[in-house]
């Protein structure tokens, strides 16, 4: 950590930020705000919350003053109106000032006695830390459905992706610096977080059963995330049009080679062949002229988004870790 950002952001001494989205968590926050207390009263170390109240329309935004009203500590952020989960996350990112960050839920499915152990990896010189879920406590279409995501995600993602990870994880100040520069709009934050490298390593947890209230991630937003997900990291899906497009064009000619090969035998082919020859030819001539467009839209999407091309390692990981060991966290 270069010393001028240390004292740039937290004259202090050092800092632990945690990012926590809520929308409509009335029930969950006084219980998310004990045990929080319970955690960092124990790690020794000045902690900034921050709340990102995405829009609410509960008591949210009121118990969240009430906490900020007797705890410096408290810091909130409010969206105009409710922009989603990933939204609300990088918001907080954009708004932490912390030397570590920890992002999590507000419903109490991340459990914030994992907290202790990202620190400890942190502290080793990692950079970031996310916890990776060995069991679930849903219903089995959606720990179906997740298991899937993730595994598809991991074959075809162009980044390399963790299994069973979420946005519950710590990060240093220098990935959260590179994952803010990324200019894209739409936030695929694990997937940015991933992109941004760095040392890495998991942290298995149990991930716990939402504490009150109901999901605010529906069936479409689940699928909308996955989908923005595959979208934004992996060109699989445009490829497989274009070798569709191949399939088709190679049968086509196959069949042609067979049927004029007949017909010059002096074997009658029936007409009906002969087209579907054709049609399968055109088809796949139709596919592949979509699939080259395609291409080249992924290579405009690609320059749109600006991510960085390479991202610098920066120090020498020796000074950086000794400046974690030297602060209190
Ligand atoms: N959340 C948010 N905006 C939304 C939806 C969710 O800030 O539009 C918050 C929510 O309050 C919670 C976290 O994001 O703290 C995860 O949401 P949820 O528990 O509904 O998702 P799930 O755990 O079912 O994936
Ligand atoms: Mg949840």
């Amino acid at each position: 950590m270069p010393k001028d950002r240390m004292e740039r952001d937290n004259p202090g001494g050092p800092l632990l930020s945690m990012v926590i989205p809520v929308y409509e968590e009335q029930d969950n926050l006084p219980e998310l705000y004990r045990r929080l207390c319970v955690v960092t009263n124990e790690l020794l170390c000045d902690v900034e919350f921050v709340f990102i109240n995405d829009g609410s329309r509960d008591r949210t935004p009121e118990i969240l003053e009430e906490f900020a009203r007797t705890d410096p500590r408290l810091r909130l952020v409010s969206l105009s109106r409710n922009f989603g989960h990933q939204a609300a996350v990088t918001a907080g990112l954009e708004a932490a000032h912390g030397q570590a960050i920890v992002v999590l839920d507000g419903d109490l499915q991340d459990p914030p006695e994992v907290i202790p152990q990202l620190l400890e990896r942190w502290r080793e010189g990692f950079d970031v830390v996310y916890a990776v879920r060995t069991k679930r406590k849903e219903n089995i279409f959606k720990r179906a459905g997740y298991f899937l995501f993730y595994r598809v995600l991991k074959l075809i993602s162009d980044t390399p992706m963790p299994l069973d990870t979420g946005d519950f994880c710590l990060m240093d100040r220098r990935v959260v610096d590179v994952m803010n520069a990324m200019p894209e709009r739409a936030r695929f934050v694990r997937g940015l977080r991933a992109y941004a490298g760095f040392r890495q390593i998991g942290l298995t947890y149990e991930r716990d059963a939402r504490y009150a209230g109901v999901p605010k991630y529906t069936f479409r937003r689940l699928v909308a995330l996955a989908l923005e997900g595959v979208v934004n990291f992996s060109t699989v899906p445009l490829r497989a049009v274009g070798w569709l497009a191949m399939v088709l064009l190679m049968l086509a000619v196959l069949a042609a080679t067979v049927e004029v090969g007949l017909v010059m035998a002096g074997v009658s082919v029936a007409a009906v062949w002969l087209i579907t020859t054709l049609l399968v030819f055109l088809g796949g001539l139709q596919i592949g002229a979509i699939a080259v467009v395609g291409e080249y839209v992924a290579k405009i999407f690609a320059e749109v988004k600006q991510r960085p091309t390479y991202i610098l390692e920066e120090e020498a990981v020796a000074s950086r870790v000794a400046s974690r060991l030297t602060s209190s966290v």
